[in-house]
């Protein structure tokens, strides 16, 4: 394991610099996109490694696991993002953890989240999830009924949404998830005019490891990485 420090930091540097090529490809800028190291294989330890390497950003999929490595990692400057689905009891403790709820898949999950965070005054970022690949084990609100949900954040005060998440098809090829990132995209954009005052839309959470420069390149805003930055670790 004495390896896992200057393994991680590699991984991560070699991620960062895919990161801003496919930026650059497109013409943006690689501070455009915010990396969220997903940490949900690996231990403390590692985690810990990341944060040392200059990733503060990490995602975790699982309730129990995020609490179990904030409560580890207290002292640290880390932003969680809670990327999973979120049952909704277990809404109370997990919002204190966390920076961004990337997958906000339902009115009821938000009616609980805003609930809560109104008792404590809080303000909740979160991201809707869209079920783009309509894979039918996935999660997220369908997009044709997204038009439709727009009007109704208002009723939400507790909670910011600031963007959409979604998750390519994982059976599919590389264009299959590009055309599905496209397609959350042009939803988004397709959304502005509709979208009550003071929400704005501005971030796209898609990519991961297999596909995060296509999604990049489609205009991701944040790109939830986990095994590329744990490749040739030792378990
Ligand atoms: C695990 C997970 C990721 C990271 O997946 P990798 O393919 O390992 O990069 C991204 N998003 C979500 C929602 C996940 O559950």
């Amino acid at each position: 394991m004495a390896e896992l420090r200057p393994r991680i930091a590699d991984n991560l540097a070699r991620v960062r610099q895919r990161i801003s090529d496919a930026a650059a490809r497109s013409g943006r800028d690689a501070s455009d996109v915010t990396l969220v190291a997903v940490s949900k294989y690996v231990d403390v330890d590692a985690a810990q490694a990341l944060l040392d390497a200059g990733c503060h950003d990490l995602g975790e999929s699982r309730p129990q696991e995020l609490w179990r490595k904030a409560d580890a990692l207290a002292d640290a400057a880390v932003r969680w993002h809670f990327i999973g689905h979120l049952q909704r009891n277990k809404v109370r403790r997990t919002l204190p953890h966390i920076a961004l709820l990337h997958a906000c898949d339902s009115l009821r999950l938000l009616e609980e989240v805003d609930r809560v965070a109104g008792e404590s005054s809080a303000i909740v970022r979160a991201l809707l999830e869209v079920n783009i690949s309509g894979d039918a084990s996935k999660h997220g609100f369908n997009p044709e009924e997204m038009p439709s949900v727009m009007p109704l954040l208002a009723d939400y005060s507790r909670v910011q949404i600031c963007g959409l998440m979604g998750m390519a098809s994982l059976e599919g090829s590389l264009d299959d998830a590009r055309r599905d990132f496209e397609r959350l995209r042009l939803l988004r954009d397709s959304l502005l005019s509709v979208l009550p005052a003071g929400i704005a839309l501005e971030e796209l959470s898609m990519g991961m490891s297999g596909d995060f420069e296509a999604a990049i390149e489609e205009g991701a805003t944040i790109v939830r990485v986990g095994s590329a930055l744990f490749e040739e670790l030792e378990a």
